[in-house]
C-alpha cells in the first residue's frame, strides 16, 4: 500500500479529515476482492463519505458516522466558576459599552439617528452580550 495514510501510524489531522484518492480506491480495491461490485455514482458517492467517516472515526477524529469532526465537537459544560467568571466578565464589558455608548460624540450628533456608527455598535455589542448570557442561562450582575 503507498497510501500516506497507511504509510503514517499517526497521520496528521489534515490528512486524517480527507481520504486521499489513494485511500478510497485501495478499499474499492479490497471490496471488490471480497465480492462486492461498485453500484451507481450516487452510491459511490456515499460510499466515499462513509469512508472518510471510517477514517476519522479509526483516527479518533469523530464520534460517528455523519458526526461533526473533534475540532467540531462540543465544548464540555462550564463549571460553576466559569460561569461565575464568564458573567463577571460579561457585566464588565456591559458597563464599558453602556458608558461608552450613553456619551455622544460629534458625528452623533450630525446623525440622522443621533447615534454614529461607533456608538451604534457599541449598542449592537450590549446586546450580544445580553443576548449570549441568556442564552448561557448566566446571570450577569454588574
Ligand atoms: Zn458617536
Amino acid at each position: 500500500m503507498t497510501d500516506k495514510v497507511q504509510n503514517n501510524p499517526e497521520p496528521d489531522a489534515a490528512s486524517a479529515l480527507r481520504p486521499t484518492w489513494g485511500l478510497i480506491l485501495a478499499v474499492f480495491d479490497v471490496l471488490e476482492k471480497h465480492g462486492y461490485r461498485r453500484g451507481d455514482d450516487q452510491h459511490i458517492g456515499r460510499a466515499i463519505g462513509l469512508l472518510g467517516d471510517l477514517a476519522r472515526i479509526y483516527a479518533g477524529e469523530q464520534e460517528q458516522p455523519g458526526g461533526p469532526p473533534a475540532a467540531l465537537r462540543t465544548p464540555p459544560p462550564l463549571t460553576a466558576a466559569q460561569r461565575d467568571t464568564l458573567g463577571q466578565a460579561l457585566a464588565d464589558a456591559l458597563i464599558y459599552r453602556e458608558r461608552k455608548g450613553y456619551v455622544k460624540c460629534p458625528d452623533c450628533d450630525v446623525s440622522p439617528t443621533s447615534l454614529c456608527a461607533g456608538h451604534g455598535a457599541d449598542f449592537d455589542r450590549i446586546e450580544r452580550y445580553t443576548g449570549l448570557a441568556r442564552d448561557l442561562g448566566i446571570e450577569v450582575t454588574a
